[in-house]
């Protein structure tokens, strides 16, 4: 199993639509190994979630870890297929934003503070999830994702765009 290169900014997939995964689609070896190889590509990575078009694959499929469960080498990211909101709230919350498609910079993104998702796992089992605050905010960045949409589209004001080095600096000034 591989780490996949991760597609950035610029890369025309990161702006498509991505096809919606058949049923029979997981029964094949090789989308197993997809799904197995963006794990280790997450984990590889330390983000917090990952979606096919990032590894340049156009499917409805994203991988994100429960913010209760960090990348540590016991949890296993959760498996999203054919994702669907299902409902959302109006209530917006900012937060800040990275993108493993472009690491380097860093964004304060409003969005809907909880979220209600169907999708399938990697079995093609059906689950529902309400997810608030940071998990909310991972699934709707992946989801996004799989629209062709990138948080930078969401940002309410464009100044709050920083490097990663720059939010650094100011994460640690703000906790001393
Ligand atoms: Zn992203």
């Amino acid at each position: 199993m591989a780490v996949l290169p991760i597609v950035q900014l610029g890369h025309p997939i990161l702006r498509s639509k991505a096809r919606p995964v058949p049923l029979e689609k997981l029964k094949e070896k090789s989308f197993q190994q997809l799904i197995k190889a963006m794990v280790e590509t997450l984990e590889k990575a330390e983000g917090l979630g990952l979606a096919a078009p990032q590894v340049n694959q156009s499917w409805r499929l994203f991988l994100a870890y429960p913010p209760s469960s960090p990348a540590v080498a016991s949890s296993q990211p959760q498996v999203f297929i054919n994702p669907e909101i299902e409902a959302q709230s109006e209530e917006l919350v900012e937060d800040w934003e990275g993108c493993l498609s472009f690491n380097f910079l860093r964004g304060l993104v409003p969005r809907p503070r909880w979220v209600r998702m169907r999708a399938w796992n990697e079995k093609g089992e059906e689950f529902i999830v309400e997810a608030y605050d940071l998990w909310a905010r991972v699934l709707q960045h992946e989801y996004d994702h799989l629209e062709g949409i990138l948080y930078l589209d969401r940002m309410a004001d464009l100044r709050s765009l920083m490097s990663l080095s720059e939010f650094e600096a100011r994460m640690k000034k703000e906790k001393s």
